[in-house]
């Protein structure tokens, strides 16, 4: 089959690689329709992530047709259209029955590599790693589904599969950053970020009843989208990257009630701690450039909450940790916990409260993949956000 495999850094290729086989009993087979490039995916091109290795096969956006399953499956039967989820998890242990599924204790089978960097591992992801478990991606013509039973969710409803393949990831993801905020009636909510991720976590604040979402990023498409969906927008760098003076004057001096960054380890900016940050990086002195992040904890209200969708990997340099003290702040963070989504945000989909299928600028085939990965990291080409079809 074809397949999108990491070959290093800013280097990724579509290859020829044998089909997956059912290697547990519960585990199913996809023939994947519909697949697509995520933010996340972008810090494994850009060689951030530790443990990827050549040939790896890249994607954790990904839906299709149940082909196969293994003997122990009992919700999917083939021909089953299925949304898979990005986290992997078993549904047994203590993690998954109190519902913080993205924190799996079985399905990271290298959960010691993880252990080594962070304590405990989280649960497994499709693509991402073998610190995360070495799981192949579904950027592919199929894929391996463990724990079948658990994750997929069924799309009976005639919806398009560009309009519910987001399920597997940035729709709940953004969801779950504005659920996170803890909204009261009144709220302004501060969304750094205007990628998908950022783009859902705008339209959730509103469908969770904020009074105003303001949205920061400097791509001009990107906000635009953001601003149909009703944000007020900050180009950051037409206020010289003063984020925080801007903000505090548009709440009347008090701040943003909660602040979601959805920019993560990746942000830009021209400020002194920003060009730090990049060169820090660059120099392996440092792994993360959380910019956002400062931003947010010096801006956010006093007793606010600060939501963190955007991904941080290492010992982060430079956090006003007093600040956050000071104020009071409550800090929400992690991976999502998928499967606490995924009905409910169908059922908002087929009820016609939102159309995922808004933020897709590219629909191409796999082949297009890799100049794809570029033109997605890159912001080329009004580039939104990147779909690909693995059969044609
Ligand atoms: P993306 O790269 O398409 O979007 C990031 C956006 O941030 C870009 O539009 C960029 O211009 C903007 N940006 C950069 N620096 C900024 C700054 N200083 N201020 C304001 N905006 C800035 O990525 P995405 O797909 O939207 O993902 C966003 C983040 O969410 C990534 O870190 C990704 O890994 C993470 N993510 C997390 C989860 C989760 O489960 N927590 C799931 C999916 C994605
Ligand atoms: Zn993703």
């Amino acid at each position: 089959m074809k397949a999108i495999c990491w070959n290093g850094k800013e280097d990724v290729r579509v290859e020829k690689v044998a089909d997956p086989k059912i290697l547990n009993d519960n585990d199913a087979i996809l023939k994947v329709t519909l697949t697509a490039i995520c933010g996340s995916d972008l810090h494994l091109y850009d060689g951030m992530i530790p443990t990827m290795e050549a040939g790896d096969i890249l994607g954790h956006e990904f839906m299709g047709e149940v082909v196969e399953t293994g003997s122990k499956v009992k919700k999917l039967s083939e021909g089953d259209r299925v949304v898979v989820p990005f986290t992997i998890a078993c549904g047994n242990c203590f993690f998954c029955k109190e519902k913080l599924w993205s924190l799996c204790d079985n399905s990271n089978p290298n959960a010691w590599l993880a252990e080594e960097v962070y304590g405990y591992s989280g649960s497994a992801l499709f693509g991402y790693s073998h610190m995360y478990g070495g799981f192949a991606g579904g950027q592919a013509q199929y894929v391996r589904v463990p724990f079948a039973d658990v994750g997929p969710i069924k799309v009976d409803s005639g919806l398009r599969d560009d309009q519910v393949l987001f399920l597997s990831d940035v729709f709940p993801t953004g969801y779950q950053a504005a659920e996170n905020c803890n909204i009261k009636e009144g709220d302004t909510v501060a969304v750094w970020g205007c990628g998908p991720v950022g783009q859902f976590a705008v339209r959730s604040a509103f469908l969770l009843g904020a009074a105003r979402v303001i949205a920061i990023d400097r791509v001009p498409e990107r906000m635009k989208l953001a601003q149909a969906a009703g944000a007020d927008i900050v180009d950051y760098t037409d206020v010289d990257n003063d984020i925080i003076e801007t903000l505090k004057q548009m709440t009347a001096g008090r701040g943003p009630d909660s602040c979601i960054d959805a920019v993560g380890m990746e942000s830009h900016g021209a400020t002194f701690p920003a060009r730090l940050d990049a060169v820090k990086q660059k120099m392996m002195l440092a792994t993360d450039r959380p910019n956002v992040l400062r931003q947010a904890i010096q801006v956010c209200r006093k007793g606010g909450t600060l939501s963190i969708p955007g991904v941080y990997g290492g010992m982060l340099d430079k956090i006003p940790f007093g600040a956050a003290f000071g104020k009071g702040l409550n800090f929400k963070m992690g991976q999502t916990h998928m499967m606490n989504y995924l009905q409910p945000l169908l059922d908002r989909i087929e009820d016609g409260q939102i159309d995922p299928s808004v933020i897709i600028s590219h629909r191409v085939s796999i082949d297009k993949g890799p100049e794809m990965y570029k033109t997605f990291r890159d912001k080329q080409d009004h580039c939104t956000k990147v779909v690909l079809d693995p059969w044609n």
